[in-house]
C-alpha cells in the first residue's frame, strides 16, 4: 500500500489525489470523470458485475478510468480518500472498511459543489423536497436566471456543477443520504422543509437521520441564508446551531425575513415591510403542504433577490409534478389520485387532509420502520375504507385495527378493482402507499404509472 496523503477537502485536495469512486450508476460515474477531469488519479470499484453496468463500462473506458466490478478489493482502500454514491448505506462492507483503516470519505454532492461557481440552494427535508426544488428552478428561470436543477431530482450534481455561470444558480434536492457524506458543502441558501419519520432502516435512528439533514447549514455563515419551516417538530431546535440568517415560513408572521398566510394570501415580511404574493386559491398546487412549499420557495428565491414578479408568475402557473397528488381522472363521481411519491407516513398523513373528499386509500409496499399507528388520526378523520398491498400489508393492518375497514389485495390491479368497488359517487380513491415501492415495482414512478394504467382500465 502506497502511503496516504493528508486531505483537507475542497477543490484543492483532488489534483494528483488518488481516489476510489463507490459505485458506478449515475452519480458516481458524473463524479469520476469530474475529478479525472480535475487532475485525480481515479479508481472505481463497483460491487455489482460488469455485466450489469454495460454502460459505466463504456463511459469508464472512454475516460481512461481503471475500475473493478463484482466486489471491492484492497486496491478499492489503496487511496488517498473515498467519494461515496449516494446510495452505499454507512453501513455497507465498503463503507465500514474505509472507516476501519481511517480513510477519509466524502460524497458526490460534495465534490460536485467544489466545482460550482454559481449560488447553491440546497434543498432538504423528509417530505417536499423534489416540489421545492422544481418550483424554485421555475421561479429563478421565470426571472431570466441561467439555473441547473440538479441532484435527488435527475441528473447528478456532477454532470452540471461546472457548466452554470456565476451568475446563474444550482437547485440542488439534497438527500438525508447525501448530508450523511458532505463535509465542505455550504449552500448560498439551504432550505430545512421539515423532519420526520423515514429512512430509519438506513440511518440507523431518527437522530442520525436528524443529524445527517442538520448538515446542510453546518457549513454556513452569516451571509448565507438558512429557509425552515417555524413549526416543525424537530428543525426550528436543530437549527439554533446554525450561524445561517435564519428566514421562516410558516402559517403566521414569524419573524423577519418570514413567509406566512394573511387573509387567504401568501405573504412575505422582510426588513419590516411586507409584500403580498398570490391568493392560496390561485395557487397552481393544492394543500397545507404545498402552501409551506411555496412559501418556502419563494424564501429562498428572495435570497437570491428575485423580485416579486416572477414569484407570482410561477406560484400561479406551476402545476406539481407526477405521482405527487395528481389526478388521474373521474369516473361515476369518484375521483382517482396518484401519490405514489407518497412514500413514508408524514406525506400519507397531508394527502388525506388534502383531498377534501371520503378517501377510499391504497396503501403499503416495502416498510422502512415506520410507526403506521400516526395515520389512525387522519385515517379516523377522512377514510372511507384502506386497501393493503405488499409487504407491509400485514403490519398496517395491525396498525389501522378499530379505525376504518381494511383489506388486502395481492396485486395493485387488485387493489384499484376492490376501491372501485368500495368507492361511493363523491369519495376519492387515492393511492397513497406510505411505503417505499421495491417490493412489487421499479420505483415510485413505476408504481405510480401501473396505477394509473389499472384505473385507466377498468371497465366503465
Ligand atoms: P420528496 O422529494 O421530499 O420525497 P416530494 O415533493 O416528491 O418530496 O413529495 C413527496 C410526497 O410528500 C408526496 O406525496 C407529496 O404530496 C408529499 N409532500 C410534499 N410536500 C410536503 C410537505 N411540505 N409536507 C408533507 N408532505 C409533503
Amino acid at each position: 500500500m502506497t502511503e496516504r496523503r493528508k486531505i483537507v477537502f475542497g477543490p484543492g485536495c483532488v489534483p494528483g489525489s488518488r481516489v476510489t469512486v463507490l459505485g458506478a450508476a449515475r452519480s458516481g460515474l458524473a463524479a469520476a470523470e469530474l475529478l479525472k477531469r480535475h487532475g485525480a488519479s481515479v479508481f472505481l470499484s463497483e460491487s455489482a458485475p460488469a455485466a450489469e453496468r454495460a454502460e459505466a463500462v463504456r463511459r469508464l473506458s472512454a475516460a481512461s478510468i481503471p475500475a473493478e466490478f463484482n466486489g471491492h478489493s484492497d486496491r478499492a482502500f489503496d487511496a488517498d480518500w473515498i467519494l461515496v454514491s449516494p446510495g452505499i448505506p454507512p453501513s455497507a462492507p465498503a463503507m465500514r472498511t474505509a472507516a476501519d483503516r481511517g480513510i477519509p470519505v466524502a460524497g458526490e454532492l460534495e465534490a460536485a459543489s467544489w466545482y460550482c461557481r454559481a449560488p447553491i440552494v440546497g434543498i432538504t427535508g423528509s417530505n417536499g423536497k423534489s416540489t421545492v426544488t422544481a418550483l424554485t428552478g421555475e421561479i429563478l428561470k421565470a426571472a431570466g436566471l441561467p439555473v441547473v436543477v440538479a441532484g435527488n431530482i435527475g441528473r447528478a450534481f456532477s454532470e452540471d456543477a461546472e457548466g452554470v455561470p456565476p451568475e446563474g444558480a444550482a437547485v440542488i434536492e439534497v438527500s438525508s443520504f447525501q448530508l450523511e457524506t458532505a463535509r465542505a458543502f455550504r449552500p448560498r441558501v439551504a432550505v430545512f422543509l421539515n423532519l420526520t419519520q423515514d429512512h430509519i432502516n438506513w440511518h440507523g435512528s431518527f437522530e442520525a437521520y436528524g443529524r445527517a439533514k442538520a448538515r446542510i447549514f453546518e457549513n454556513q455563515t452569516a451571509e448565507d441564508t438558512l429557509v425552515l419551516w417555524a413549526s416543525d417538530e424537530h428543525v426550528p431546535g436543530l437549527a439554533a446551531a446554525a450561524k445561517s440568517r435564519i428566514a421562516r415560513f410558516g402559517a403566521g408572521p414569524s419573524g423577519d425575513p418570514c413567509g406566512f398566510v394573511r387573509d387567504g394570501v401568501l405573504t412575505l415580511s422582510e426588513a419590516g415591510n411586507e409584500t403580498a404574493l398570490v391568493p392560496v386559491r390561485e395557487m397552481g398546487i393544492a394543500g397545507e403542504h404545498n402552501i409551506l412549499n411555496a412559501l418556502a420557495s419563494a424564501l429562498a428565491c428572495r435570497a437570491l433577490n428575485v423580485p416579486p414578479e416572477p414569484i407570482r408568475r410561477t406560484l400561479r402557473a406551476f402545476r406539481g409534478l407526477p405521482h405527487r397528488l395528481e389526478f388521474v381522472l373521474e369516473r361515476g363521481g369518484v375521483s382517482w389520485i396518484n401519490d405514489s411519491k407518497g412514500t413514508n407516513v408524514d406525506s400519507v398523513r397531508y394527502a388525506l387532509g388534502s383531498v377534501g373528499r371520503p378517501v377510499v386509500l391504497i396503501a403499503g409496499g416495502r416498510d422502512k420502520d415506520s410507526d403506521f399507528t400516526v395515520l389512525r388520526d387522519g385515517l379516523k378523520a377522512h377514510a372511507r375504507a384502506v386497501i393493503l398491498i405488499g409487504e407491509a400489508a400485514g403490519k398496517m393492518e395491525k396498525a389501522f385495527a378499530g379505525v376504518c375497514p381494511t383489506a388486502r389485495a395481492g396485486s395493485l390491479r387488485e387493489a384499484v378493482a376492490r376501491a372501485r368497488s368500495l368507492a361511493r359517487s363523491g369519495d376519492a380513491v387515492l393511492l397513497s402507499p406510505a411505503c417505499a415501492s421495491f417490493d412489487m415495482f421499479r420505483d415510485f414512478a413505476h408504481r405510480g404509472e401501473a396505477s394509473a394504467a389499472a384505473v385507466r382500465g377498468l371497465p366503465s
